[in-house]
């Protein structure tokens, strides 16, 4: 194993103010990237993605989960249980009674959604992401 000797040295999107960020992003994304905003359960079409592929960060660019750690959760949210390597970062929420744990990108620090522990095996992770906040990037357009 490499020691991760990267020492958040993340550039792309870090010198963006957050004006920046709201002409470039929709105001959905703006809200749910920029704001810690959560879309409404079951309205992102990537809920029903079922193709192969790479799902990127809506703000940079970078990808962030491959199609085979998708899952359905049946919360209304894209779900993952495992991220790519390096592609996220967490850090706890305090907004609500509970702590949770926050994910956002690696590279902008843009929200993306919050980590559970009760997503399927091999992590025991669910990835709740807003898919607002991702795009997606089949592998193949045909099929
Ligand atoms: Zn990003």
């Amino acid at each position: 194993m490499p020691e991760s000797d990267k020492t958040q040295s993340a550039k792309s999107g870090q010198g963006k103010s957050e004006r920046d960020w709201k002409q470039e992003l929709s105001p959905n994304q703006f809200k749910v990237l920029r704001e810690h905003a959560t879309e409404y359960p079951g309205t992102s079409p990537l809920n029903d993605e079922k193709r192969q592929g790479v799902y990127r960060c809506a703000g940079c660019g970078q990808p962030l989960y491959a199609s085979g750690t998708k899952y359905e959760s049946g919360s209304g949210w894209p779900s993952f249980w495992e991220p790519l390597p390096e592609a996220v970062e967490t850090s706890t929420d305090y907004k609500l009674a509970y702590p949770r744990t926050e994910v956002h990108c690696a590279s902008c620090k843009g929200h993306l959604g919050h980590v559970f522990d009760d997503g399927p095996q091999p992590t025991g992770k669910r990835y709740c992401m807003n898919g607002v906040a991702m795009t997606f990037d089949p592998a193949e357009k045909s099929g």
